[in-house]
């Protein structure tokens, strides 16, 4: 069987490194970072442990796609999951109207919630939802059904700008504006982002969003040890540094420890721009690289980490997105430092036998790189005091704006840090600390992700930057990658085989 190595041990890499060695290819994940798991990767501050890139898990409920994964792999049981409030998935606040929204999860009470809170609109929220699961069903890859149906195939509104197919089945601007708000969980930008993201997001939460119980690396140390009892190897702390390529050929992997890797065939697990820093072969040849290294990227996120006072803060089981007002929710990629934050996410992470009072929060709020382009060639722990005073005072920005949502908020606080869009980007080698990778864009949807397949013949790609990104995108972009090595439908076949007999 093929020798594998894989660069990025991240979601995409152990998911596409799990499966492979499944099917008995020896496989080598090399991760830069000394802590495998890229967006799983959970670090820790007085010992509370803080996920990084892995809040919200769609299509981890029994039945789910990533459910059937996971069963097949045998890593069910190997992580602990929760489900966030049934009645209350999400909960958006508008401080403008003091108007705060309780979104229940499932198609048919998420139609009734709206239609009850804006009854003139009771037809077209109908129909704005049996579209969304329509555009949806005509995607097999969510679905794990092995057809091989393409983006092109689809009805007309699937490429349509998401905001426009909002606009399309709903009148009401505020009611356009609510039923957007999952936008920051797949970077929407207005005229740009296609419709078949906007739905696939939605749908994956309104079936119902889970959490994980204690932290996110349980599962890149389920998928670790699920390659290694393969007999595979994952190797954390050390860069991959080179590629060598001749003749369309990859022929070895160069580590910064002086480490040579040479296999049958190789997986890069990570942003193509970061692919093509490590060689300079003429098989990507120069239109393709000015394409990668300017096609734009998903906008980033200044995150603010806190730990609570003991029992100060309630636990609350699902996330809460804030927003200033209306009619913001498409241009979360403008920043204005006076205005900053003018929404947020934020969320009470679930810990092991969790009580009535949190430990942590972590406030997501969205940040374009732009912002701290002035320190871009500083790296973590070499940055200057002018760039930890900025950092700080954005932290008082987004406590103030947590000031208004919970009064005395300030004062349930142990500690407060955060991470800017420089962290991301130097945490996962990630341009502009891009949350999901390149941005999708309608307008040029070939351009703006990558194939499994690139021009060097044993090279392929998996991650977020081909096809979706999140804990649901990359996991079924694995099966693709995994299924260009080892033959097409080989293995969607036999997940949906195993959990049908399970
Ligand atoms: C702040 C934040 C919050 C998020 N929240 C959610 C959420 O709640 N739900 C959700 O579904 N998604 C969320 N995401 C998105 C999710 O984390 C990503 O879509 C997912 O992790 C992408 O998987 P990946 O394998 O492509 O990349 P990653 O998981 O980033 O893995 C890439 C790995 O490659 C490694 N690497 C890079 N270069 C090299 C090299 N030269 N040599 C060796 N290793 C290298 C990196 O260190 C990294 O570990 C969030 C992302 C961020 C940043």
């Amino acid at each position: 069987m093929d020798k594998v190595v894989i660069i990025g041990g991240g979601l995409g890499g152990l998911f596409t490194g799990a499966l492979l060695s499944k099917e008995g290819c020896k496989v080598t994940v090399l991760e830069k970072n000394q802590q495998i798991g890229g967006g799983l990767q959970t670090f820790y501050r007085k010992g509370i442990g803080f996920e990084t890139g892995m809040h919200l898990l769609g299509g981890i409920r029994k039945g789910g796609s990533i459910y059937k994964l996971c069963n097949y792999l045998g890593i069910m049981d190997k992580i602990t999951l929760r489900d966030v409030d049934h009645d209350c998935m999400d909960q958006i606040t508008y401080l403008s109207d003091s108007k705060t929204y309780r979104v229940p999860e499932g198609k048919e009470n998420f139609i009734a919630y709206f239609q009850q809170e804006f009854p003139e609109e009771a037809e077209g929220i109908r129909a704005y939802v049996e579209a969304l699961y329509g555009i949806v069903d005509e995607i097999d890859f969510f679905y794990l059904r092995s057809e091989d149906t393409h983006v092109y195939s689809h009805r007309e509104e699937f490429m349509w700008p998401a905001d426009k197919f909002v606009a399309h089945y709903i009148r009401n601007q505020k009611l356009r504006d609510i039923l957007s708000y999952m936008n920051p969980m797949f970077g929407g930008y207005e005229d740009h982002t296609p419709t078949y993201i906007h739905a696939l997001i939605n749908v994956l939460y309104i079936n119902g969003p889970s959490r994980f119980v204690g932290n996110s690396q349980q599962m890149a140390e389920a998928l670790k040890n699920l390659i290694e009892a393969n007999g595979g190897k994952v190797i954390g702390g050390d860069p991959v540094v080179r590629i060598n390529i001749e003749d369309r050929m990859l022929k070895a992997v160069y580590t910064q420890r002086g480490e040579v890797y040479v296999a049958d065939k190789y997986v890069a697990a990570i942003h193509p721009a970061a692919l093509l820093e490590l060689t300079d072969s003429k098989a990507f040849p120069k239109a393709y690289r000015n394409r990668i290294n300017e096609a734009p990227n998903s906008y980033s996120s200044f995150c603010v980490y806190v730990i609570f006072k003991p029992e100060a803060f309630p636990y609350i089981n699902h996330t809460c997105y804030y927003q200033d007002n209306y009619g913001m929710v498409w241009h979360y990629d403008k920043y204005d430092s006076n205005t900053f934050p003018r929404g947020f996410m934020y969320m009470t992470p679930c810990e092991n036998g969790q009580g009535t009072y949190a430990s942590k929060m972590i406030i997501n709020s969205i940040m374009p790189f732009s912002v701290c382009e002035k320190w871009a060639d500083t790296t973590t722990g070499h940055r200057p005091k002018e760039y930890e005073t900025w950092k700080r005072e954005h932290i008082e920005k987004v406590l103030d704006k947590m000031e208004l949502l919970h009064p005395g908020f300030r004062n349930k606080c142990e500690m407060v840090f955060a991470s800017s869009p420089l962290t991301i980007r130097d945490f996962y080698n990630e341009p502009e600390g891009a949350l999901y990778g390149l941005h999708k864009d309608c307008n040029n949807i070939a351009e703006s992700q990558v194939s499994v397949y690139t021009k060097v013949h044993n090279l392929y790609m998996t991650g977020q930057n081909v096809n979706l990104h999140g804990f649901c995108g990359v996991p079924l972009t694995a099966i693709n990658t995994a299924e260009a090595i080892v033959g097409l439908h080989t293995i969607v076949d036999k997940i949906n085989g195993y959990n049908h007999e399970d």
